[in-house]
């Protein structure tokens, strides 16, 4: 099937790419000059992707800031048209590059397929956006002057990728920096080249054959030999980086000592609140999805659940029989909900942060073990039975603070909502929040207009706190960064705004009424 998917998008004989024999063995970890793509799913090797060195970086930036510089006097409407194009053949293309999705990080297939519709949804949005890119006409103090904004075009911005979502990340930000006369310059992850081959190919080939070459560029490489140096490249004025706090803080740092700009899209340590009148069938459908959907590993999984006393052993009972049905296996096949961890560190991560939950108290209720009894053909992938964990009485559960990039919930209980907030509010991420309640008066508290309810960027009710839409701006607070992705207003990271101000009378008037040599 490997191969098979690589042909039917073109890219079994691309010049980046190496397959059979021209793989050179080893682990995924970059041997010189190449990285090996293992499938999650399988635990063997699919190709092998060449990475760039310093040389070819250069190549890629010089002929970057060219491009830039003939695709900002394309006006927004017209780049909005390239764009549209783009959306259409990523509809073309949806159900080989889902695929490929499966096949590189082991989502399911629906979620492989929903990570492309994203794409080609954002796509959609940025068509809009092309019109509608507008700055305010603001009021002068002073007779016969005008003054406005205007917002122009960036420059180059640099994508950086998380493996979790190797082809959104990249259109959230690239079909917005399009159309805002951008050129994108994306480093994906390690752990996901063939989908950015495959994306940023498809994207190029539109624009290009629409006369725009060189808007979307790729470069594949090593953290220390190809991230570190986009990062700290003065000629890009922007980063956006999706991935851990720990990478969000050292680019932050990089990028601030050259008082460049960064859009970050950190970890999230998201929680559900259920309150004691909550519709518990609601809350259990949609708890599942948001803590095992994707395996886990999204940044608005569910990882904490906050039960009020009344209603938390009913509402783990429930999740417990759930999680025992769940189906655990191949990715592609019809009916799994819970594909393979990205690798076998994953696993590794995802058993020690359940051996620490032990250690602190806690008590698992399911799950937590390398899954048995897979079928030869998936028999070296990387599957884990997703668990719940209960925490001990008094709340005091260390692990739970961290986000471990892994199907663990850990269920917490509490007496009066303010203990609830500060239990949902007690940790250092803020990205997605949810409460469950029939009760306006709660979900009030928890979305008050003072901000002392949820402190995340992203709040719920009655929703799970995963599947956000891309019509809203995307992103949270604390150690999840503060950037801002996706609709509303996030286009404005990827331009430069302009105050401007026209005397169009005879005389001179300076602000503040200021007279100067009457
Ligand atoms: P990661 O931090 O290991 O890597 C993310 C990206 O950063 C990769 O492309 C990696 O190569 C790059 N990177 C790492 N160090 C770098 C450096 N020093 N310079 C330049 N680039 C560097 O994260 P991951 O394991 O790929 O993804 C999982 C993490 O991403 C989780 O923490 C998850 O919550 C987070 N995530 C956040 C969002 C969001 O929107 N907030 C979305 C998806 C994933």
């Amino acid at each position: 099937m490997s191969l098979a998917v690589l042909e039917r998008l073109g890219l079994h004989k691309h010049p980046r790419i190496l397959t059979g024999s021209a793989i050179k063995p080893g682990t995924p970890t970059p041997t010189p000059g190449q990285v090996v793509v293992t499938n999650p799913a399988t635990g063997k090797a699919v190709a092998a992707v060449r990475l760039d060195d310093a040389a070819s970086y250069e190549k890629v930036i010089t002929e970057s800031q060219e491009a830039f510089k003939r695709w900002r006097e394309v006006p927004a409407p017209v780049r909005g048209q390239v764009v549209r194009a783009i959306g259409d053949a990523f509809r073309e293309h949806k159900e080989a590059l889902g695929e490929l999705v499966t096949l590189e990080v082991g989502k399911i297939r629906q979620e492989g397929l929903g990570e492309v519709q994203e794409t080609i949804d954002i796509a959609d949005y940025a068509v809009g956006l092309s019109r509608t890119l507008s700055g305010p006409m603001l009021q002068s103090e002073r007779a016969r002057h005008r003054l406005y904004e205007q917002w122009l075009p960036l420059g180059l911005v640099g994508v950086i990728s998380a493996f979790n979502f190797p082809n959104a990340v990249w259109a959230w930000n690239s079909m917005l920096a399009a159309v805002c006369g951008d050129v994108t310059i994306w480093k994906p992850s390690l752990l996901a080249p063939l989908t950015a081959i495959a994306s940023n190919d498809l994207a190029e080939k539109v624009a290009a054959s629409l006369g725009h070459p060189g808007i979307f560029r790729l470069v594949i490489g090593t953290d220390q030999e190809i991230g570190e140096r986009l990062v700290a490249d003065k000629r890009i004025p922007l980063i956006s980086a999706t991935g851990s706090s720990r990478m969000g803080k050292r680019v932050g740092e990089i990028v601030a000592g050259r008082l460049g700009r960064t859009l970050l899209e950190l970890g999230g340590n998201n929680a559900v609140i259920l309150h004691k009148d909550a519709d518990l069938d609601l809350a259990a459908r949609s708890i599942l999805f948001a803590a095992v959907g994707t395996a886990g590993q999204r940044c608005t999984t569910t990882r904490r659940l906050i039960a009020h006393e009344s209603v938390v052993d009913e509402i783990t009972r429930r999740l417990v029989e759930a999680y025992r049905k769940v189906q655990i296996g191949d990715p592609l096949k019809e009916g799994t909900l819970v594909g393979p961890l990205v690798s076998p560190g994953a696993v590794e991560t995802f058993l020690s942060a359940l051996a620490k939950a032990k250690e602190q108290g806690g008590k698992v209720l399911v799950g937590g073990e390398r899954a048995a009894n897979l079928s030869p053909e998936i028999s070296g992938g990387n599957y884990v039975m997703p668990a719940i964990v209960r925490a001990p009485a008094n709340n005091a559960l260390p692990i739970a603070l961290q986000e471990t990039f892994a199907p663990i919930l850990y269920v917490f209980s509490y007496r009066t909502f303010d203990e609830a907030i500060a239990l949902h509010n007690g940790v250092d991420q803020g990205l997605a929040s949810s409460v469950f309640t029939e009760n306006l008066h709660v979900s009030e508290a928890f979305l008050a207009t003072s901000g002392a309810g949820s402190d995340c960027g992203l709040a719920y009710v009655n929703l799970g706190t995963s599947g956000a839409e891309i019509g809203g701006a995307f992103g949270g607070e604390k150690e999840t960064g503060g950037g801002r992705e996706s609709g509303s207003d996030s286009w404005k990271a990827y331009m430069r705004r302009q105050t401007v101000a026209i005397n169009y009378g005879k005389e001179l008037a300076l602000a503040q009424g200021i007279r100067f040599g009457e």
